[in-house]
């Protein structure tokens, strides 16, 4: 990057670090931005970035800008204020949980703080669009967001005000979508290798967004909050919310016997009932009693398979699900803790059936009074088998639900980005429609692209650190070349500054001009993890000599000074190589 930026002195930079960890920092990512003196905690979720941590964010998001414009992204500006009105033509102001927040203004109009734009766009596009000549397009922006998340957490991985790239695009018919989603997810996956990261897509719940293809992209990392399924065999990729599970039926004996009621007293625990009955728990009917939107629903499922809550709420197109209360269990006439699916019969109650129930011929169930089980219950015979859903979580080692013979994999990511091809929910209930060229008016159809841009910062960290700090992928760094000068001899500070100056004709530079001994110099820029560091020394100058260290590697050279912005290009192109984040034309550094 040619910057013509002048030197950054950090004398007068606003920036300080710390030398302890700080107490709340569970994820690596949370402690060394602290640490580091990248943010600073205002509220619970809410954040200030420092310029460091700004000129990351600057970076990072014109790496996404970039990539947005290549795939014919036009960049525009819409608002976090929203009236509610909008957000009630799409049902979501009523379908929203408390993320949203709500309130009204001093005229008494109710207002909400966009979370996502799909409305104002929707309402914007609407003004524009009239013939099939109009479409496609796709625009975005680079806004903040306000959720209010009910658990914060990880510094700034999950926040409730956030800068988020969104787009949307504009279609007339699921192929064009379809088409075009292609491009999207190409540019996403160019985006996160330009910035050093290099996430699973992974296929995704469509969940309250509606609409059909969804990918997420989860960088694998212990810090991630996202569970899914990887094929070890064909390499399909799901969300745990969405991963089939595909239980196979065991063979056993064709005739079971009777089914039998049994006493099993002072058996609070299944461990207790396990070893009482001699039994695993793949041989338990379970049942897992909710409250969806008001109604009671209890589903049952194979004791060896846990039930998934999105899944399920997909399953009943519930809105809220919570685990019911066992008053309200007694009163419709259930006893809670020995249920079994024939409470189907009572009303007021659904009943639903996973599928993995399917692999076992018979089972323990409850026997629907205190202090009994049911022994040998047959589905169908001794219960209603009516339609199973697939409700269960996929576990570690179950058959992959797309090729023969692969098993199934678990691992965790942090999701960095959501494409979701929307289809006609918004423009369908917000009225944007087209008129075909067969002069038929059609709803407009619709993809939309989130990224964001605060966990991006914080996944690059946990991708790249060692214990004494964080290491910048060149794209991403803060400055390219830090300037060390050890003592505060008039000729060193001299010599600091003309290489200082020197370098900054190409790089970015941050001048350590501080009254600080070397030691504190060398740690903190071990910690602010900037790729080139440059020490300006009496014994170097003495030769005319700067030293040069590679952050990432560890490699150090000594040169003359006048060769030290050659020096620094050659090793920037070293670490290109070795950190993948240069893609054809697009020098980073
Ligand atoms: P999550 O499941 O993590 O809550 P989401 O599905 O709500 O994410 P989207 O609505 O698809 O996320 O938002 C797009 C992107 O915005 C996410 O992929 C993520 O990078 C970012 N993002 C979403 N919520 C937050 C948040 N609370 N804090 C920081 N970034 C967020
Ligand atoms: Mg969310």
């Amino acid at each position: 990057m040619s910057t013509q930026e002048p030197v950054i002195r950090y004398s007068h930079y606003l920036l300080r670090t710390r030398r302890e960890d700080p107490t709340d920092a569970e994820i690596p990512s949370h402690k060394l931005l602290v640490k580091a003196g990248f943010i600073r905690q205002v509220a619970a979720g809410v954040f200030d970035f420092t310029p460091i941590a700004f000129r990351v964010m600057t970076r990072i998001m014109e790496i996404i800008r970039q990539e947005m414009n290549r795939i014919g992204g036009q960049e525009l500006l819409m608002p976090v204020l929203n009236p509610a009105s909008l957000w009630i033509e799409t049902g979501r102001y009523n379908a929203v949980g408390a993320e949203l927040i709500r309130f009204a203004d001093r005229r008494g109009t109710d207002m909400c703080l966009a979370m996502t734009n799909e409305e104002t766009v929707t309402d914007l596009a609407r003004g524009y669009v009239s013939s099939w000549r109009d479409l496609p397009f796709m625009l975005y922006h680079i806004q903040t967001k306000i959720r209010d998340e009910a658990r914060p957490r990880g510094g700034v991985m999950r926040v409730r005000e956030f800068l988020m790239k969104d787009a949307y695009s504009f279609h007339r018919d699921f192929t064009d979508l379809g088409a075009y989603y292609v491009n999207v997810y190409n540019a996403y996956r160019r985006i996160f290798k330009r910035i050093g990261l290099s996430p699973v897509p992974v296929e995704a719940d469509t969940g309250a967004m509606g609409g059909s293809a969804s990918h997420e992209f989860l960088q694998p990392s212990q810090s991630g909050e996202d569970t899914f399924a990887r094929c070890n065999r064909c390499g399909m990729s799901s969300n745990i919310e969405k991963a089939e599970v595909v239980s196979t039926a065991q063979a056993e004996g064709s005739r079971q016997a009777a089914a039998e009621e049994v006493h099993t007293p002072n058996m609070t625990t299944i461990d207790d009932l396990m070893s009482f009955f001699g039994v695993g728990p793949d041989r338990f009917l379970k049942a897992v009693a909710y409250d969806a939107d008001g109604t009671i629903v209890v589903a049952f499922i194979n004791g060896a398979y846990e039930i998934n809550e999105t899944k399920l709420k997909n399953a009943l197109g519930a809105m809220e699900l919570t685990v019911a209360d066992s008053r309200k269990l007694t009163d419709a006439g259930i006893v809670p803790g020995f249920i079994s699916p024939r409470i189907a019969k009572l009303s007021g109650v659904t009943v639903l059936l996973d599928r993995t129930i399917l692999s076992r011929q018979a089972y323990v169930m409850g026997g629907d009074r205190i202090d009994y089980h049911v022994k040998s219950a047959v589905p169908g015979r001794d219960f209603t088998l009516s339609d199973t859903v697939d409700i269960a979580s996929v576990r570690e080692g179950d058959p992959c639900p797309r090729c023969a013979d692969g098993t199934i994999v678990l691992l965790r990511g942090i999701e960095l980005g959501h494409t979701f091809q929307l289809g006609t929910k918004y423009s369908e209930s917000m009225g944007l429609t087209y008129l075909s060229e067969e002069g038929k008016a059609a709803p407009v159809v619709m993809g939309c692209y989130g990224i964001g841009v605060e966990r991006a910062m914080a996944s690059i960290i946990e991708a790249h650190h060692d214990e004494t700090g964080i290491v910048w992928p060149i794209t991403t760094a803060p400055f390219t070349v830090m300037v060390l000068p050890l003592g505060a001899d008039a000729e060193v500070v001299a010599a600091a500054d003309t290489t200082a100056r020197a370098l900054s004709q190409t790089y970015s530079v941050l001048l350590d001009d501080r009254q600080e001994s070397a030691g504190v110099k060398f740690a903190d820029s071990e910690l602010l993890g900037i790729p080139i560091r440059a020490v300006v020394s009496k014994k170097l100058i003495a030769k005319g000599e700067v030293e040069l260290k590679v952050r990432r590697t560890g490699e150090v050279v000594v040169v003359p000074q006048k060769e030290a912005p050659e020096t620094v290009r050659s090793l920037l192109f070293g670490l290109a190589e070795k950190e993948g984040v240069m893609i054809d034309d697009s020098w980073p550094a």
